[in-house]
């Protein structure tokens, strides 16, 4: 398991829009907003991301911030 020092190390998980823009209808809000994004997580230093740990393409929707990870239903 992964402890955060606040001060210098840390961990910071960043979300990029990936590839399928196509909008499709939020489970939560019903609003067609849902698009596919990549996650990943970065070990930092001085708060600057330096390694990729690991990253997964989630569902994420910008209105109501419901996210899931692709492959779930
Ligand atoms: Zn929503």
């Amino acid at each position: 398991m992964f402890i955060c020092l606040p001060v210098l190390l840390g961990c910071q998980t960043t979300v990029k829009p990936d590839g399928d823009l196509t909008p499709r209808v939020c489970p939560r809000c019903n609003n067609a907003a849902v698009q596919s994004a990549k996650t990943r997580t970065w070990f930092t230093l001085f708060f600057i991301p330096v390694v990729p740990l690991k990253s997964k393409r989630i569902w994420t929707c910008p209105i109501c911030q419901w996210t899931m990870a692709v492959g779930q239903g």
